[in-house]
């Protein structure tokens, strides 16, 4: 046994989450699905979103047979919608390359879309049994803590010395092993406010004795996140639906649904990258541009009602600001729907796929604003 392993697991025997809901066995697809919702998301918001899931889509064929709509529709609300995206397409190839079993080596593994190295040698190390170590997030700052690695982890070399330490550190049961890292990046080493003194490896941890627990790992100084502008249009027919617009299969929001979007200028969809040269201002121009440019485009004759307050959504690489402009469809007729633009009652609009800031718009309204 290798002793930083045999710590980490007496430790994980009294304090490890063994109750995680996707610990309970080692079902591959479980694993997996659990694996990736967890890649970009904190396990208290996952956990709902993963029963929910399971339920509806509770194998591999299930997923790779689902209507897109549907999983995005699951996963609304999770962010990095890619993820979800990425999920299907990794289900149809175990389906139709593996005979309906996740691979069971990293090389093939690591060849379905969204399941990088660490997820895959998770999910290799719990179901199987193999050795495979792990180097997400919260392992990743255990070892540069417990051995005050100083390189920036984002560059590549510190990556494969990372790696190398990882797999060297990694004990025959991988599978409790790597959860136990896991554990105590997430409970014990986290990373603001790291618990040294309730720390299983505070003594050979040489963070610890220099006193560099907070500093460690060394973060490069991030610029600034450019900022990007939009409209969303809330329009309301004569029978009081919403239209919604879906956005392309691939980028920001890929397949989701969403409210027509424009720039000040009336700029095209999608919009989402539109510049800050477009502020969100409410003058007479502005909401003439906006409505010549949404009727055109949407075959619609619109009358602009209210705009709301700016609001901000911030993604990975830059941040939204973005004000709804209420309007209503002039006219008695019931507009049409089309394979991109549909009309919704609002208790139809919440379920399905939409993007976070959408979603509360329309709660919002819903709860009478
Ligand atoms: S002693 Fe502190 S810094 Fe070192 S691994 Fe434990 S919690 Fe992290």
């Amino acid at each position: 046994m290798i002793p930083i392993a045999e710590t980490l697991l007496d430790w994980y025997a009294c304090h490890g989450r063994h109750d995680l809901p996707w610990r309970q066995n080692r079902d591959p697809y479980q694993l997996w699905l659990a694996e990736i919702m967890l890649q970009q998301t904190q396990v208290e918001s996952a956990k709902p979103y993963y029963a929910r899931f399971l339920q509806a889509l509770p194998n591999w064929q299930a997923l790779a047979a689902a209507p897109q709509d549907r999983v995005l529709a699951l996963w609304s609300g999770l962010g990095y919608y890619a993820r979800a995206r990425n999920a299907q397409r990794a289900a149809q190839e175990v389906v139709t390359r593996f005979g309906g079993h996740f691979p069971n080596t990293l090389e093939a593994a690591v060849t379905l879309p969204g399941v990088g190295r660490s997820t895959a040698a998770a999910v290799l190390a719990s179901a199987y049994g193999q050795r495979q170590a792990i180097l997400d997030a919260n392992a990743r700052r255990v070892l540069i803590r417990s051995h005050a690695i100083e390189a920036d982890p984002k560059v590549s070399a510190t990556q494969q010395w990372l790696w190398t330490l990882a797999s060297a550190l990694t004990p025959e049961d991988a599978h409790g092993y790597n959860q136990a890292i896991q554990d105590l990046g997430a409970l014990i080493c986290t990373p603001r406010q790291p618990r040294c003194t309730a720390c299983p490896l505070v003594n050979r941890c040489l963070a610890h004795a220099q006193g560099r627990s907070h500093a460690l790992p060394v973060t490069v100084n991030k610029a600034p996140k450019p900022q990007r502008c939009a409209f969303f249009l809330l329009v309301v027919d004569t029978e009081g639906q919403i239209l919604l617009e879906k956005r392309p299969d691939s980028g920001i929001w890929g397949g989701l649904w969403c409210l027509p979007q424009a720039a000040s200028d009336g700029g095209a969809f999608p919009i989402l990258c539109s510049d800050t040269l477009h502020p969100l201002e409410d003058t007479p121009a502005v909401r003439q541009s906006l409505q010549a440019a949404w009727s055109r485009r949407l075959g619609l004759n619109l009358q602009l009602k209210a705009l709301e307050e700016e609001q901000q959504h911030v993604f990975t690489h830059f941040q939204l600001r973005f004000r709804c402009v209420h309007a209503r469809v002039l006219g008695s007729a019931v507009a049409d729907s089309s394979a991109t633009l549909r009309w919704y009652r609002p208790a139809d609009a919440l379920t399905q796929g939409l993007p976070t800031p959408v979603r509360r718009i329309l709660r919002d309204r819903s709860g009478g604003c």
